[in-house]
């Protein structure tokens, strides 16, 4: 059980302070009632708000299709940010909704966002071996050796001092492939191919472990359930 304001208030509803009005002007409900103070204890299966359920009450998960242009980060320096097409009462989240990791700003498609710390660590942390499958768009035409060199799992990239771990490459067509990769060091796609002579001109992330952006249009998120 959790006081009301400070339930509300985490949930990016309103401040502690506003939900004293919240709760006068008689949107908040439990159980279907009226309730009338706004540090009563409660449990926030129970609670509504303009006769809503809370807005997951025990942790967040959205999968949402990134579209290129925009960048992740709450910082409005560098342009336009993912936060801008999501809900904006995300961010006032008690922990903040943020991205698990981050897309480059030229690429599109597949991201979660999240206000369960625990999951960003799992997913991000160096040791999650969790999948992510990128569709390629190079400057020219690929060549199969690149499988083998991508597979083997001792690619150098500069300035760092481990290889790569294994991926998978899939040529899908004469300049475009779908690479599967376990691990997300800083732009690794785009410098994978780089270090063999290739520019990434279009990069889309399809696959996160175990979701896919399936027809989730750009722009557009989806809850999850969380894990
Ligand atoms: N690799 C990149 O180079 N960029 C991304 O956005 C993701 C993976």
């Amino acid at each position: 059980m959790r006081r009301l304001d400070q339930l509300l208030s985490a949930l990016g509803y309103c401040s502690r302070r506003e939900a004293i009005a919240f709760v006068k002007e008689g949107r908040v409900k439990l159980g279907g009632v009226v309730v009338k103070r706004s540090d009563q204890r409660v449990d926030a299966a129970l609670i509504t708000v303009d006769d809503q359920p809370l807005e997951a009450p025990d942790g967040l998960l959205a999968m949402f299709h990134k579209p290129v242009g925009y960048a992740c980060t709450h910082s409005a320096d560098e342009g336009p940010t993912i936060y801008e097409l999501l809900p904006s009462h995300w961010p006032d989240r008690n922990p903040a909704v943020t991205s698990v990791g981050r897309l480059d700003k030229d690429t599109s498609g597949l991201l979660l966002v999240t206000d369960i710390g625990s999951l960003v660590h799992r997913y991000t942390s160096p040791k999650s071996d969790i999948e992510k499958t990128y569709l390629v768009e190079v400057d020219r035409e690929l060549d199969p050796a690149l499988i083998g060199i991508f597979t083997k799992g001792d690619l150098m990239l500069r300035s760092e001092d481990k290889p790569c771990l294994p991926a998978k490459l899939e040529i899908v067509s004469t300049q475009t492939a779908r690479l599967t990769l376990t691990e997300g060091r800083y732009h690794q796609v785009r410098r994978m191919f780089a270090s063999q002579g290739w520019q990434v001109e279009k990069l889309h992330r399809e696959r996160f472990g175990p979701y896919e952006l399936g027809d989730l249009a750009e722009g557009e998120w989806q809850m999850l359930v969380p894990p």
